[in-house]
C-alpha cells in the first residue's frame, strides 16, 4: 500500500537545528507518535563499540544487527529525549554522548545498517499517525509521507543553541569544538552514498536561524492544518 493516505509527517535537518524538539512538540500537538530514528543509529553505534564489532567487516557487521533487539520508549515528557533500549538493557543516557554522535555518523553510512534501521522504522510508520524526525525521513524512509519539512540554520547558530542546551543542563561547554563537531558531522552526513542529508523536493524549508522554537513549532502545524 502507497503511504501516501497515511498520516505521515517528516522532519529532517543537519545536526543541532532543534529538529527534536518541534519534532516531539507537533508529535503531542498532534496526538500522533514521534519516531526518532537517530536515536536508532545512536544504538546501533553503541552496539558495535561495546562488542568491537569491525566496521570495515560487512558481515561481522550483519552478525551484529541480527543480535540487536531494539526498543524506543516514549519520551517522558515534550522536552525529554526518547529512551532506547537495546537487549534488555537500558542505555538512553549513554547514546547522547558527543562521540556516539560522530559514531553514529559514521556507521550510518553503512550499507547493513541503514537496511535495517530504515526497515524498522517503515514498520513504524505502517499504521501512520507519526512524525518521524531524522536526515532522510523524507526522501527515503517515508518518501510519500503527506508533510515534509526541513530545517536548517547556519552551523554557528546551531552550535550556539547547542551549546546553551548543554549549559542549562549543568554541563561544560567548548563551543568552538561544538561548531567543529556540528561542521563535521554535517559533512560526513551529506557527503555519504546511501541516504544522505538531503532536502525532499517537496519538503518545506523552514530557516530556523532567527526564529524561537514556538515560532518554528506553530509554523509546521499551520502548514499541516492549512
Ligand atoms: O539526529 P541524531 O543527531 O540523533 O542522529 C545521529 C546520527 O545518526 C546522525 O548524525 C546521522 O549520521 C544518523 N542518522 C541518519 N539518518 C537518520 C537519522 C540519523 O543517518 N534518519
Amino acid at each position: 500500500m502507497s503511504d501516501c493516505r497515511r498520516e505521515i509527517v517528516t522532519i529532517d535537518g543537519p545536526a543541532g537545528v532543534g529538529k527534536s524538539t518541534i519534532s516531539r512538540r507537533v508529535a503531542s500537538r498532534l496526538g500522533f507518535t514521534y519516531l526518532d530514528t537517530g536515536a536508532m543509529y545512536r544504538a546501533v553505534a553503541w552496539y558495535l563499540r561495546k562488542h568491537g564489532v569491525d566496521t570495515g567487516d560487512e558481515s561481522a557487521i550483519a552478525a551484529a544487527l541480527g543480535r540487536i533487539d531494539l526498543e524506543l520508549l516514549p519520551a517522558g515528557g515534550e522536552d525529554d529525549d526518547v529512551g532506547v533500549v537495546v537487549n534488555g538493557e537500558d542505555i538512553s543516557g549513554e547514546i547522547r554522548s558527543p562521540d556516539i554522535s560522530m559514531l553514529a555518523s559514521s556507521v550510518s553510512a553503512l550499507a547493513p545498517v541503514r537496511e535495517k534501521l530504515t526497515a524498522l522504522q517503515r514498520q513504524a510508520g505502517e499504521r501512520g499517525n507519526i512524525v518521524a524526525e531524522g536526515r532522510d525521513t523524507g526522501t527515503v524512509v517515508f518518501p510519500a509521507a503527506r508533510h515534509k519539512f526541513f530545517l536548517d540554520a547556519s552551523p554557528a547558530a546551531r552550535a550556539a543553541r547547542r551549546a546553551r542546551q548543554l549549559r542549562e543542563r549543568g554541563e561544560a561547554v567548548d563551543e568552538e569544538k561544538l561548531l567543529e563537531m556540528t561542521i563535521k558531522r554535517d559533512r560526513q552526513d551529506s557527503e555519504r552514498a546511501i541516504a544522505p542529508l538531503r532536502k525532499a523536493a517537496d519538503a518545506t524549508l523552514v530557516d530556523t536561524t532567527d526564529l524561537s522554537a514556538d515560532q518554528v513549532l506553530e509554523l509546521v502545524v499551520a502548514k499541516i492544518s492549512g
